[in-house]
């Protein structure tokens, strides 16, 4: 009856609120059961665990994958979207601003359909998305680098693949452009009825000018927009020259504005996360920001983001949760992903926990030390497992031992 049945992990779907000893039977890609101890005299495959983690397949809210033309940066930044998805554990990603509405078409020919991995993406407000090597150059120098009623109609034609409009907000456009910019970005958004992601902390400007747009950004966003590297030490961050949070920060989090630190290359620093989350304001989601060269480091892959979170002192529930129900709400794709159901997609995350003293860098090359490492093992995507690949390190998926 079951095509696959996964018997003796420790499932832990903070959706359901269920963490226990139970198997699942997967048939025709679905979850078809959840129980302890399912039989099943023919099953297709079994899957025997020894109490590994079962969780709902994870989703990545931040990634680059569009790649496959020399169109300004696709190339040059970003990975195979199978690198960032089912090739580390994760069944989802979220392409966060890699092209714009000129160039939306190597997403569409040249990336989806190609790959294992659920696809979705946020559509750069700058017409060409992401120039130049490593994120470094800026996309939007005037407002002719904006078109709008393209934007708008592609979001409207691509629905399935179109979850959102990117803003970055870095560059000369900081001080340039920073309030018409953000308006015209918002009024895009909500004409195409998307929610918008903004990019905080100014890596190419470094503008004295960058917390006061990020001020005015948290006032400016409304439910469910996003606001993406809540954790960055580079100028725009959420934290005051005091190290106080932001006021602006608490009524954009009433106002249900989505928070994502997003690692990536530059955007994660440690003492930040930690200094954010003594004043009790935590982000709501992980995500890598991988790019190829991210992967090489200090980024490594989404497990170990979560491992790092881990050591800031998050709990592993809570660092599931950020990986699983809240972007799928974020997304507001829950009906469909981040939480295991009968009759959901049987998209699932297997996971080993491993305590140790691991060592981890930051974004601005500082190293700390956490107890946690989460390790992907298998990924299984619509009721298929897809084989991971060796990881990104010379051990493969493992943290650096600190030992
Ligand atoms: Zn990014």
């Amino acid at each position: 009856m079951f095509d696959l049945l996964i018997k003796g992990g420790r499932v832990i779907d903070p959706a359901s609120d269920t963490d226990g000893y139970l198997d699942i039977g997967v048939t025709n890609g679905l979850i078809s059961a959840i129980g302890p101890n399912l039989e099943d005299e023919n099953p297709g495959k079994v899957m025997q665990l020894k109490g590994e983690l079962v969780i709902p397949g994870m989703i990545d809210l931040h990634v680059h994958i569009i790649q496959g033309a020399a169109t300004p940066g696709v190339n040059e930044i970003s990975g195979p979207p199978d690198l960032a998805g089912v090739s580390s554990g994760v069944t989802t990603v979220l392409d966060a601003g890699t092209v714009g509405a000129w160039n939306f078409g190597v997403h569409l020919h040249h990336v989806a359909g190609k790959s294992r991995t659920r696809l979705l993406s946020m559509l750069n407000i700058g017409k060409f998305g992401i120039p130049g090597q490593a994120l470094r150059k800026p996309e939007i120098y005037t407002l002719e680098d904006v078109d709008q009623d393209a934007t708008i109609q592609l979001a409207s034609d691509y629905k399935d693949l179109i979850q959102g409009v990117k803003l970055r907000l870095v560059g000369p456009a900081v001080e340039d452009l920073g309030y018409e910019l953000i308006s015209l970005a918002k009024e895009t958004a909500r004409e195409a009825k998307l929610p918008l992601m903004i990019h905080i902390g100014d890596l190419i400007g470094h503008s004295s000018n960058a917390q006061t747009l990020t001020r005015h950004v948290l006032k400016t966003l409304e439910e469910g927009d996003i606001i993406t590297h809540i954790c960055t030490s580079v100028p725009g961050g959420v934290l005051d020259p005091n190290g106080k949070v932001l006021p602006e920060l608490r009524e954009a989090e009433a106002n249900g504005v989505i928070f994502d630190p997003a690692h990536g290359r530059s955007n994660f620093n440690f003492e930040v996360a930690k200094m954010i989350s003594n004043q009790d304001f935590h982000p709501h989601t992980i995500s890598t920001d991988l790019t190829l060269n991210g992967r090489k480091g200090p980024i490594h892959g989404l497990t170990e983001t979560m491992s790092k979170f881990m050591a800031v002192g998050y709990s592993l529930e809570q660092v599931i949760k950020m990986v699983t129900i809240a972007p799928a709400k974020a997304v507001k794709m829950e009906k469909t992903i981040g939480s295991i159901k009968v009759g959901s997609d049987a998209d699932i995350s297997i996971l080993s926990h491993k305590k140790g003293k691991w060592k981890f860098e930051d974004a601005q090359g500082n190293p700390f030390t956490g107890e946690d490492a989460l390790i992907p093992i298998h990924t299984i995507i619509k009721g298929d497992m897809v084989s991971l690949d060796w990881g990104p390190h010379p051990w493969g998926w493992a943290p650096a031992d600190a030992n």
